[in-house]
């Protein structure tokens, strides 16, 4: 690994209102390093009580910040975004020692979150209410408020720690709501970065409280009755358990779920464009440990050969190794347990049928105490096969020929998933009249950019509920209430 790299990981404290905690009744964690399997930090986690801490500063806090004027909240969270910016070099190094995701692609996940938080401190001097005119009898007048819920619950995932904080934080405090998050004890070092800022940036104390912690600590966080709103990134299966805790309490919830993302590649595709995007994003980027990444090609017959060999060319070149270096595209697993869960399902796939067309092994050499695996995939994918039906995430491609476009459309929405949908093809009727039969909560066409902040982004199906992204991730954050004078 680079040598001449400053390896220092921030310290990882409880962040409750202005205290940092070294110590949390959760007990602590071993942070391993993904690329060596070496532990290099060791943090402490929350438990209930510290939730319980988290939960009452951020609803003390509630009361002044949701009246600080809008301008305001627009004006720190401004400065927020500029601080991220100013900070890029520090986060792509706490990304990359987060969770090994290379460099390059953190870098590029930094300028996102700090497009995330600039668009939603834009929003916040900007809500606005309706107005239901005069009407009956007695001249009734009716307006609405869109008012902040007051303590809301973030669970992110560790497979983007930066950019999941960007898409739930600013949005929560532009609306005027407080919160307490809990990443993922596998990925604690950007959080902490982020509340240094957030407090440099004069958000005030308990505004931003953060938690590291295990499924315990997010569950207290979920059951809290001061907390009103939950929004969570990550699987199905966790989705399941915090969605009947917020059924036993009757609490409205966010849910950014996995996918299982067809890629439809027409015979008319700009073959190029179709096959570089579709396998750096499937098996390159992320390592497939992304949820909305086009998972599963579905190929028209005519240019299926052609496809394949266009595909199994690129994926054994992309770089996969030490994420300091600059061209390196694909990192590791997040831990040792990702990795022994993906060469299962490649296990699986063979015994299942599949035809393996490059990749399928982890990587020794250098590499082999780090948790690193070939870009891999699979051709001649039954669509009904474990490896076409359930999420991997890792760098496992599955690729299904098709025969005709209801076929395709078929095959795209036959998993219990619907996040993202791609589509290449250079027949404009044919993409729109696609697009709108996909059972996806968006469809990116031709190479479209995943995650832009003027789009709603979130799921169908098991892919979760709810959005993130351009005004409505705004109003999940608002209820709506009506006031009517006689
Ligand atoms: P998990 O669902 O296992 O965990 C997500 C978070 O929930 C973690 O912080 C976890 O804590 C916490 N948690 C665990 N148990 C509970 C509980 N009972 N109550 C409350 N919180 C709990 O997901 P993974 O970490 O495995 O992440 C991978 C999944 O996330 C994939 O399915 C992926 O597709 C999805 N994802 C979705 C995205 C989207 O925007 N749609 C984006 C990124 C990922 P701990 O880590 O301590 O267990």
């Amino acid at each position: 690994m680079t040598s001449t790299l400053d390896t220092t990981r921030p310290e990882v404290t409880l962040r409750i209102g202005a205290e940092k905690r070294r110590a949390g009744s959760g007990g602590t964690f071993q942070h391993i390093d993904p690329c060596t399997g070496a532990p290099d930090a060791e943090l402490p986690l929350a438990g209930p009580a510290e939730v319980d801490d988290a939960v009452k500063t951020a609803h003390d806090a509630f009361k002044s910040w949701r009246r600080t004027n809008p301008t305001e909240r627009r004006r720190v969270l401004m400065r927020l975004a500029d601080l991220i910016e100013q900070h890029t070099d520090e986060f792509i190094r706490y990304g990359t020692f987060d969770n090994g995701t290379p460099v390059g692609l953190v870098g590029g996940l930094v300028a996102m979150s700090v497009e995330w938080t600039r668009y939603y401190a834009g929003w916040a001097d900007k809500i606005t209410s309706e107005v239901s005119g005069t009407f009956g009898t007695t001249g009734e007048f009716s307006y609405t408020l869109s008012q902040p819920y007051g303590v809301i619950g973030v669970i992110i995932t560790w497979n983007g720690p930066l950019i999941s904080l960007a898409m739930k934080v600013p949005a929560a405090l532009a609306a005027g709501n407080t919160v307490v998050v809990k990443p993922s004890e596998l990925t604690p070092f950007s959080a902490m970065l982020f509340a240094d800022l957030a407090a440099e940036a004069g958000i005030p104390d308990g505004v931003i409280n953060i938690v590291p912690g295990s499924g315990e600590a997010g569950a207290a966080l979920v059951a809290h009755p001061l907390v009103k709103k939950v929004t969570f990134t990550g699987g199905p299966d966790t989705a399941r358990k915090i969605l009947a805790a917020c059924a036993e309490h009757i609490k409205p919830s966010v849910m950014e779920l996995g996918g299982k993302s067809g890629n439809i590649i027409f015979a008319d595709a700009d073959l190029d464009l179709a096959c570089s995007v579709g396998t750096l994003m499937s098996v390159g980027m992320m390592s497939g440990q992304g949820c909305a990444l086009p998972t599963r090609m579905i190929v028209a017959r005519p240019i299926y050969d052609e496809v394949l060999s266009r595909v199994s060319a690129i994926a054994p070149v992309i770089k996969v190794g030490d994420p300091f270096e600059p061209d390196t595209i694909g990192g590791p697993l997040v831990n040792e347990a990702a990795l022994a869960r993906v060469l299962g399902m490649i296990q699986r796939a063979h015994t299942d049928g599949a035809r393996l067309v490059t990749g399928g092994q982890r990587l020794g050499g250098d590499l082999a105490n780090g948790y690193f695996l070939q870009p891999t995939v699979f051709a001649d994918v039954d669509p009904y096969c474990e490896l076409a039906q359930k999420e991997v995430f890792g760098p496992v491609l599955a690729i299904t020929p098709f025969d005709t476009e209801e076929q395709a459309i078929e095959i795209a929405n036959c998993t219990p998933y619907g996040l993202s949908g791609y589509v290449f093809t250079n027949d404009l009727k044919r993409a729109h009249r696609v697009a709108e039969q996909m059972e996806t909560g968006e469809v990116l066409i031709n190479g479209a950019a995943p995650l832009t902040v003027h789009r709603p982004f979130g799921g169908f199906g098991i892919s979760g509920m709810g959005k993130e992204g351009g005004r409505e991730g705004l109003t999940e954050f608002l209820r709506t209430k009506s006031v009517s004078i006689g």
